[in-house]
Order: C-alpha cells, then structure tokens, then sequence
C-alpha cells in the first residue's frame, strides 16, 4: 500500500474532505495501524471549527490535519525496535502523547507533562508543536502511526465500535480511580445521561460501586439509566427541584462519598453546587465535564468537612488496558452502546451527528475508514 484515504480540514470551519496521500512510514519505536473505527466525541467539531478563536494557545495540528481523537484497529506494521506487539494484532490507540522526557514523564505522571498533546485534536503546551511534527495523524484516515507507549491490546470481546468510546470511558474511569471510588463508596454522577456520565456509570458498576446516584434533566433517559441496574442505580431528576436532599436521604443522610461532575461548559452554576453540597464529609468531588463557570466555593467547609476537590483529565494507556480486561471478564458491560457508524466520506455528517444524538450517552457516533 503506497497511498491511502484520509478525511481532512484544509482550513478552519470547512467540511472536511478526503483526499489520497501517502500512507505514513513508522519510527523505530513505532507501529502502523490499519484504522478500523474511530470515534466521534461531540466537542470534535468546535475544536476544528472554533478552537483557533475560542482557545488561540492550545496548539492544533497543522493544516491540512487529519482529525481523529479515538482510533481502533489492527497493527499492520511494527518499528524495527518495537518487541511484543506484531502484524494482525487488534488494538485501540490512547491519542495522549507527552513528551517522555520531563521530570512528570519520567515519574510516569504523563498526563502533566507540560507538552501533552492529544494526537488528532489539540495540545496544551508550546511542546504539542513538536508531538504534532511526529504525530500529526488523527484516526480519520485508513492508516496511523502511533508510538507503542500508546497501545491497549484489545481482546476479541472487545468491539473495534466499543473501543472507539474509550476516550471518555477511559475520563470516567481515571476520574472513579482519583476518587479511589470502590465497594466502599457511594457515587453521585452529576450530568449521568451524557457521554461521560453514561461512561461514569458503567465503570463504577463494574468497580463495584454498590450504590449509584444518577443526577440529569432529562426522564427518559435516566430511565434507560436505572435499567442498566435497578438494584444499584437511584436517579433524579433536577426538573423536580435539585439533588441536595434528595442525595442525602438515599445515603443515610451522610450524602455520597463521590461525586462525578460530568456536567458540559454551558450547565448553570447551581447544577454543580446543589451537588456539591450533597457530598458526605470526608466525601471526593472530581470535575471532568468541562464545566467552565465559577463557583462560590466556601473553604471552611472544604477544610471542616475535609472535602477534596480534584480536576481530572484523560487516562492512561495502563488504565485502557484496565477496561479492557475488564471488559473481557465481563464486569465492564458495554453492550448497551448505540452505534452509529459513518463511512470516512461522511465524516462531516458523523461531527453533525454526534451535535444531535437522540438518545444522549447511549448514542456512540464512529467513523469507520
Ligand atoms: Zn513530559
């Protein structure tokens, strides 16, 4: 294969459009990977239509860039230093890059690496330039190159569609560990009908969570919520008044241990504090919806109460590796996704689509090149 298909912006706010170019040669470290899914999440079109504008110091990659940010699929080709994964292997690709080189890559911490990056969307520090000049492929294209730091194995139990949602499975997931959510805790899941609050819900099921709170607006949808486990999951909804009491009442009255804030940029303040003053003392708040306004924050009650406040962003490759095996024993239950699959020259309907999904987090918009 010399040239291959790939879905590209050619300049801000313009559908995308697919092009042939050259299939992309892997580094020494590096393996090439035959995309067969990659997911859409809904904030892709503001990055590729208002990122430049909205946020001008997050590094995009260069134009014409091949967007992207979830990619699955099989290894077709492996770096000459590359050991332990080989030609046919089935895999997804966790699009964070970091640097490798500083004192928080070299402890691990990658994810505060002042270069991280996600390949196939936007970086964060003037470093993404340069994983951007060594990466610049999203999954948007027939084929990718990605370094095998990046790699999760993925067993046959494990859908390339379903693992074209790991993304922000994999944020839910890194958010329950940071609140060390487990068979000791009660979860609260502020904003549960949506993509990460589906996520959220999911995991802390198959974390043995034994008591779930699903907060949302909307009725139906947290009624397909409280299907996924009746027994486990209790849900409210704040057209009826907010969670506070409620939250409290349904733990004893000590309020949920952790809370999830898995609500977007545009929720009202009072969604967030009315869920925050639900939580137990001692209790853990991890924000990862994107939540932008500020909030009223009373630091004697964070000191009294001994309340944690921690912002959590993306997940780990160990941690996709995580889901992965548990998805393949079976406590990771990711059946109840609702795919919709788009051909790679409808990418630009997939970016609509994913604007618009009718049935909130069920819906998993995937690009299939
Ligand atoms: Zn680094």
């Amino acid at each position: 294969m010399e040239s291959m298909s790939a879905a590209r912006l050619h300049s801000v706010a313009q559908p995308f459009k697919v092009d042939q170019i050259p299939v992309p040669t892997p580094g020494d470290d590096d393996v090439l990977v035959r995309v067969r899914a990659c997911g859409v999440v809904p904030n892709l079109k503001n990055v590729a239509y208002h990122y430049p504008e909205w946020f001008p110091f997050l590094p995009l990659p260069k134009l014409p860039a091949i967007y992207g940010l979830d990619p699955a699929g099989e290894i077709v080709a492996a770096g000459r230093h590359v050991d332990g994964l080989a030609p046919g292997q089935r895999v997804y690709v966790n699009p964070a890059r970091s640097c490798g080189a500083c004192a928080k890559c070299r402890r691990g911490e990658t994810v505060a690496c002042a270069s991280f990056t996600f390949a196939g969307y936007f970086g964060f520090g003037q470093g993404s330039h340069r994983i951007f000049e060594r990466y610049p492929g999203g999954g948007f294209a027939e084929y990718l190159v990605a370094p095998t730091s990046s790699i999760v194995a993925l067993p046959d139990e494990v859908s390339f569609e379903q693992a074209a949602r790991f993304g922000y499975l994999g944020t839910s997931y890194a958010a329950l560990c940071h609140a060390k959510a487990g068979p000791h805790t009660s979860v609260l899941i502020n904003g549960a009908t949506g993509t990460l609050g589906v996520g959220a819900t999911l995991l802390a099921l198959a974390m043995g969570v034994p008591k779930i709170l699903a907060v949302a607006r909307n009725e139906k949808l947290l009624a397909a919520i409280k299907e996924l486990n009746p027994k486990r999951i209790v849900t409210h909804s704040t057209l009826h008044g907010p969670c506070t009491e409620w939250a409290k009442a349904e733990t004893q009255g000590f309020g949920p241990d952790v809370m999830i804030e898995a609500l977007g940029p545009d929720a009202p303040v009072d969604a967030t504090l009315t869920a925050m003053q639900s939580v137990s003392r001692g209790g853990r708040i991890v924000t990862i919806g994107g939540m932008e306004k500020d909030l009223p924050i009373n630091p004697i009650w964070i000191m009294c109460s001994q309340i944690s406040y921690l912002g959590s962003a993306w997940f780990t490759t160990a941690q996709g590796e995580d889901m992965a095996t548990m998805v393949k024993a079976g406590t990771l239950d990711l059946s109840r996704l609702e795919h919709q699959c788009f051909k790679l020259d409808q990418v630009n309907e997939a970016l609509e689509a994913a604007q618009h999904r009718n049935h909130g987090g069920f819906n998993n918009i995937v690009v299939m090149p």
